[in-house]
């Protein structure tokens, strides 16, 4: 196996890193586990790791596993409600906890409270048609193995017994629901991000900092050349590798674009950036310990649900509401505005312009969600805690999110609200587009390139990666013993319990 030579003209690597967020982060550590003596460089432009999306106040971190997001669970023309979004989610979520676990067990990453905190979800809905769905939703997630401690109430006492805020000073006519779960989380993914890349460095992956990669593109041996910027010492210097993550959250296209993969043609991005209330008062958040999510307005993206949020950062217990859509042309919060003019090419041209053309819903959202005032978003707020005292809420700016616009297979350009793995044929450079569910996801997207980009190691990998994650292979859903199994070791593992 090769290992890294370090030249004045190029710097060799088996695997080169391209941003140090949650994904690029996670990547790393499993690939040190498989391979330890394959050499790994990663690049990140900041100063730290995880501070763009992963950041924990640029994300609401939420451990998404479908127990109280509502848009996971649709009304389908029939009538019936749809679980099978829900389920894929929570399954990925299983896969998440395990590895996690894995690594607290051997010492890759500290105390699981600097990263992980237990918390229930619950969603919450007002008026009848809302109050019949959640319902609806209850009754058919209930029979579910995945979801089957969820529990029901239209009873605004009980509802006080979940999140008091929810029922101080509302109407005692207004028809309410509530489903709940106890066993969601709160995740800093933004520590999880330093604690892995603090590990990478320690294993002697070539971590660094300051480091932007300006371009990707295949050279004549067939190895990846990734022009590098040594910001601090103002140096320009190329890195070359036989495979290449492209791991930079909204600096993904752009890159991608650069490889000249066919696979990236017809890939536009569309940014939409966020904002939270965050309470200024202690003494609130200490009376509130939920997440609590309702529905989407009309014409609202999926991401951008409103939810009351506990927040664990750094020790603290802080109380967040939102989100609210913003527009920026940046891909990245500390990106640049021109990012979207220069996404722009011949073939993503008209699938971008399709998309506005038959998103016009959204458009209005966001035209009205920027124009919102501070009073509005106030009384946004209010419908999920009606005795809200403005004077104790701070706006806060969150990351970016840039939404994948591509063309589905009759050609049209679409817009996506998923996460979107992009792979050179030969499985050489893969690289992220979107962000739902992101984070909370990313052992299972990361899993899923292994499989797509390393098919003839798999075979070699597969013990060492059923170590890592007991239920490799199976649906946890199918399989409620080795689910009770698995529910109760990660929570063990990862003092979920308490
Ligand atoms: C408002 C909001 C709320 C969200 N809420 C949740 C949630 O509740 N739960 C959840 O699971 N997910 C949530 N997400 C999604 C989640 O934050 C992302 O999916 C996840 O953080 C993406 O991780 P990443 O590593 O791909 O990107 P990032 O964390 O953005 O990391 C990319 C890194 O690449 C670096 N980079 C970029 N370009 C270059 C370059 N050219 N050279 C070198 N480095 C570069 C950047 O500086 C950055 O550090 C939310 C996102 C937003 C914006």
């Amino acid at each position: 196996m090769a290992t890294s030579s370090s030249t004045s003209a190029e710097q060799q690597f088996d695997v080169i890193l391209i941003g140090g967020g949650i994904m690029s982060t996670t990547l790393g550590t499993i690939l040190k586990e498989l391979e330890p003596n394959w050499s790994i460089a990663l690049y990140e432009t900041l100063d730290q790791a995880g501070q763009e999306s992963s950041d924990p106040w640029n994300n609401a971190g939420t451990g998404h596993a479908a127990l109280c997001e509502l848009n996971y669970t649709p009304r389908g023309t029939d009538g019936a409600i749809s679980t099978a979004k829900a389920q894929g989610i929570n399954e990925q979520f299983q896969v998440s906890r395990q590895l996690w676990s894995h690594w607290v067990e051997n010492g890759t990453l500290g105390s699981p409270r600097t990263f992980i905190n237990a918390l229930p979800h619950v969603s919450f809905v007002w008026g009848e048609e809302n109050a019949r769905y959640l319902k609806d939703r209850y009754e058919a997630l209930k029979p579910l193995p995945l979801f089957r401690d969820i529990e029901h109430t239209e009873d605004l006492d009980e509802i006080s017994t979940w999140a008091p805020l929810l029922t101080e000073g509302r109407d005692p006519q207004q028809r309410v629901a509530a489903s709940k779960i106890d066993s969601g989380t709160d995740v800093d993914f933004g520590s999880l991000s330093r604690q892995l890349a603090n590990h990478l460095t320690g294993s002697d992956v070539d971590l660094r900092y300051g480091h932007e990669v300006t371009a990707v593109s295949r050279g004549a041996d067939g190895r990846w050349q990734l022009k590098v910027h040594n910001k601090a010492a103002g140096q320009k210097f190329t890195a070359s590798a036989r495979f290449v993550f492209v791991g930079a959250g909204g600096g993904a296209l752009s890159l991608l674009q650069s490889s000249g993969i066919p696979e990236i043609k017809g890939f536009g991005g569309f940014p939409v950036s966020g904002k939270f209330l965050r309470s200024t008062d202690s003494s609130v958040a200490e009376r509130h310990h939920a997440k609590v999510y309702g529905l989407a307005s009309v014409g609202a993206p999926p991401m951008s649900v409103p939810h009351l949020d506990t927040r664990f950062v750094e020790g603290r217990r802080t109380l967040m509401f939102g989100p609210y859509a913003g527009f920026s042309t940046s891909f990245l919060k500390h990106g640049s505005i021109t990012d979207l003019p220069f996404s722009v090419r011949p073939h993503n041209l008209l699938p971008m312009m399709q998309v506005g053309a038959s998103n016009t819903d959204l458009v209005t959202y966001l035209m009205k969600e920027v124009t919102t005032s501070q009073k509005r978003k106030i009384e946004a707020l209010r419908h999920f805690y009606p005795q809200a005292d403005d004077e104790a809420w701070e706006l806060i700016t969150a990351g970016q999110r840039v939404q994948v616009m591509k063309k589905d297979a009759k050609g049209k350009g679409v817009l996506q609200f998923g996460t979107e793995l992009v792979a050179g044929a030969d499985g050489t450079i893969a690289g992220l587009l979107g962000a739902s569910p992101g984070a909370s996801t990313a052992p299972s997207i990361m899993f899923r390139l292994l499989e797509r980009c390393f098919p003839a190691q798999l075979e070699t990998w597969r013990p060492r990666l059923q170590e890592m994650i007991p239920s490799y292979g199976h649906q946890l859903n199918e399989d409620p013993r080795l689910l009770a199994e698995i529910s109760a070791a990660t929570s063990t593992s990862l003092q979920l319990d308490a």
